[in-house]
């Protein structure tokens, strides 16, 4: 689903992503974990190119990324990404949120995207929040709004970045059980999250980022408990 083959990336002189070879198939969940400044939020955001690579190749559903051929619209129409910060629009209602990209991007007529909006909201468990504004509601639940949103595209991956760092700790559970459902249903999914016990409970492999690189990656289990990477162990004995 998701290939990188040895991509590079650099800000200027600053190589922010060396050599990253990875490959995420259809299903996977995938969590990243590693410093701050490693590249991870880089990484991700080269999936649906809001950043582009400097060289090497990156395919994403059968897509060369980075293609001038490609259609970029097209191709984040299947990527559904969800932001620590949850960027709601303020002005709109819950239901204006989630039905916006589908009426517009789809074409969908406004009475099937509100129909799939009042399913994902149902889903995520706030359906009497349709006439909310995001003002109105808490952080747990304006990122369940996000994920509704993300997932009303009908997205065949799910990038997600740190979606509970700005979260308020009793409200990390609600969204991070979201997460676990979607994982569960088999979305395949990219999550930046330093949340061990989801990682432990629906990841299918950990991917460790330093200094731009991959330096470890297994399975949960196995890489909690016996990380090889100095780095890694560090790292580890700091967030946990
Ligand atoms: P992480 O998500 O792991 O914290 P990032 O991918 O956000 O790391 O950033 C990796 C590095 O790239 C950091 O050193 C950051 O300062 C730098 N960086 C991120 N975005 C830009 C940018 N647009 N221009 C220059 N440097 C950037
Ligand atoms: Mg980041």
């Amino acid at each position: 689903m998701i290939r990188f083959d040895s991509v590079n990336k650099y800000y200027g002189d600053f190589h922010v992503l060396q050599n990253i070879n990875l490959e995420i198939n259809k299903g996977e969940v995938v969590v990243v974990i590693g410093p701050s400044g490693s590249g991870k939020s880089t990484m991700l955001r080269c999936i649906n190119r809001l950043e582009t690579i400097s060289d090497g190749e990156l395919i994403v559903n059968g897509v060369k990324v980075n293609d001038k051929k490609t259609n970029i619209n097209e191709l984040r129409r299947n990527i559904g990404m969800v932001f620590q910060h949850f960027n709601l629009y303020p002005h709109k209602t819950v239901l204006q949120n989630i039905t916006l990209a589908p009426t517009m991007a789809l074409n969908q007529s406004k009475e099937e995207a509100e129909k799939t909006a009042r399913y994902y909201l149902e889903k995520v468990g706030i359906p009497d929040k349709v006439n909310s504004y995001p003002s109105q509601l808490s952080g747990g639940q304006q990122q369940r709004v996000a994920i509704a949103r993300g997932l009303a595209m009908k997205p065949e991956i799910m990038l997600f970045d740190e979606p509970t760092s700005a979260l308020d700790p009793e409200m990390i559970g609600e969204v991070l059980d979201v997460m676990k459902a979607l994982a569960k249903e088999g979305m395949t999914m990219v999550v930046v999250t330093h949340e061990m016990g989801f990682a432990k409970e629906v990841a299918d492999r950990i991917i460790f980022m330093d200094h731009g690189q991959i330096l470890e990656q297994g399975k949960p289990a196995d890489f909690y408990a016996n990380p090889k990477e100095e780095r890694a162990r560090l790292f580890l004995s700091r967030v946990l």
